[in-house]
């Protein structure tokens, strides 16, 4: 393969590490790529091309040094809600629209002390809500495989990037599905990792008990490369997990001979399509084929999930998003009359209506004498949905389930019916209620679009997560398939 944008971050990183490339020559490859595709997709907001030469100048030099790291010159591109430090952080909102972070997110930074290069910032539904990419005050991302549908949301330039080879990975977060969706409707991989195990420092807040970064990539494994670099404790962060980050690489060649692979009832329901069901199955028997035993279990309260995450993380967004007031942040409204039109415009015409509308079903729900009929009662629902997978996880090592019930929907077909569009996260915002790592990994075409399956975890599994992906990868191709109409442009 001579072009080096379709390459795996492990490939670059040993073309690297053997000499056989600089890290300017490939961070000028993939600036051009950007350069190319970006007017077509819509991915990048900000792309920092003079800054990525100056990394990679200095990664060169690192590495003529002999002090490079594993990573050192690996490009990356960042989910535009990690603040940067000097560049642009919009959150995809005209909020933010002029807002240039003062510091780095805890993940940048991380990346940044391994080498990393960082390309630019990514698109994204504004304040990461949404499940398409449409919700953009920079316009909406294109899906590569088909520029007429949606990569998926709220992480869609993350996705999209990846798959079509703009980055070798990004970051991206997960509140309620929007790294594992995204994944799916791209045919990338994707992992949310463990809530707690991914420092939320600097990354602007939606659902704070939700919210959490991770990754999309072209394999498992460049999942487990880039997971042992943003993971790990963060004083900054106070639900940062004090916990040691294994070697997630280490782990991938294990043998899952024996694994226990629990396959929840709820997830395949009357819900999903026939030939998502279809892919399930081939899943499952790539798995069995690997010697992973294949169990049935319940999760009975996960049909309340989305009633549940669509009263939490609007709660809890209403209360993250007041700060932007036009006096601290952001959008300030022209000549403001008084302090309380000052609040009213900033807000009215910073925030889209998607944001609106979640602020006010979150403060509607919090007010007092709504308090116990909605969030306490969500709260009660979340620790159910807890205690089932605690117990399912008594039963089985991992869930397998579909990530989404179709494939990518056309740009516009759900944009007018928000309910239809709260449906998206069916099968993925169990995970984020109860605190868990789940990834989204390529299951193969469906009428040439791709589809993903999910695999959930007990907490800080995500070594054995990726374990079992990654051994997927192996004996399937479903991972390396690319879409068509733009791979060669
Ligand atoms: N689609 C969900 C929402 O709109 C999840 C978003 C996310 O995970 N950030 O809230």
């Amino acid at each position: 393969m001579s072009d080096l944008t379709q390459h795996t971050l492990l490939e670059l990183q040993s073309q690297l590490q053997s000499g056989a490339i600089s890290s300017v020559e490939l961070t000028s490859t993939f600036l051009a790529r950007i350069e190319r595709l970006n007017p077509t997709l819509n991915a990048f907001i900000t792309v920092t091309e003079s800054q990525a030469l100056a990394q990679a100048q200095a990664a060169d030099a690192a590495r003529a040094a002999g002090t490079a790291g594993p990573l050192t010159g690996l490009p990356i591109a960042h989910k535009d809600l990690f603040c940067t430090d000097g560049v642009l952080t919009s959150c995809a909102s005209k909020m933010l629209s002029n807002f240039v972070a003062p510091y780095d997110a805890h993940v940048v930074r991380a990346c940044q002390e391994a080498g990393m290069v960082m390309l630019g910032k990514l698109n994204m539904d504004e304040f990461a809500m949404g499940s398409s990419n449409e919700n953009s005050f920079y316009g909406p991302v294109k899906n590569p495989w088909d520029l007429k549908r949606v990569p998926g949301g709220s992480s869609g330039g993350s996705a999209a990037a990846v798959a079509a080879s703009m980055t070798p990975i990004a970051t991206g977060t997960d509140t309620g599905g929007s790294i594992r969706q995204p994944a799916a409707f791209t045919g990338t991989s994707g992992l949310k990792p463990t809530y707690g195990r991914v420092s939320r420092f600097g990354m602007v807040a939606y659902a704070s008990s939700l919210d959490q970064g991770g990754l999309i990539g072209k394999s498992a494994a460049d999942l487990a490369l880039g997971l042992g670099v943003i993971a790990g404790h963060d004083p900054r962060d106070s639900t940062s997990a004090d916990q040691p980050v294994p070697d997630y690489t280490a782990t991938l060649t294990d043998s899952i001979q024996g694994l226990k692979i629990g396959l929840p009832d709820a997830f395949f329901d009357e819900r999903l399509d026939a030939r998502m069901q279809a892919r399930m199955e081939a899943v499952m028997d790539a798995y069995r084929a690997l010697g992973a035993e294949l169990v049935p279990v319940k999760l009975p309260h996960v049909a309340e999930a989305i009633p549940a995450y669509y009263v939490i993380a609007p709660a809890e967004a209403s209360a993250n998003l007041s700060r932007f007031d036009g006096v601290r942040y952001g959008h300030r409204a022209d000549s403001p009359a008084d302090l309380t039109d000052l609040y009213e415009r900033s807000r009215g015409e910073g925030f889209s209506s998607e944001v609106k509308r979640r602020i006010l079903i979150g403060t509607y729900a919090l007010s007092e004498g709504y308090f116990d009929a909605y969030y306490k009662k969500a709260q009660q629902i979340r620790r159910l949905i807890q205690q089932d997978f605690t117990h399912a996880f008594t039963e089985c090592d991992l869930l397998l389930s579909p990530t989404t019930p179709s494939t990518a929907f056309q740009i516009g077909a759900k944009s007018d019916d928000p309910v239809a569009m709260y449906l998206e996260d069916i099968y993925t915002v169990a995970t984020n209620l109860a605190g868990l790592p789940g990834g989204c990994f390529p299951s193969g075409l469906v009428d040439g679009l791709p589809t993903g399956y999910q695999l959930t975890g007990p907490a800080f599994s995500e070594a054995r997560l990726l374990n079992a992906a990654h051994q997927l990868q192996q004996t399937t191709d479903w991972h390396l398939a690319t879409p068509e109409e733009i791979t060669h442009v």
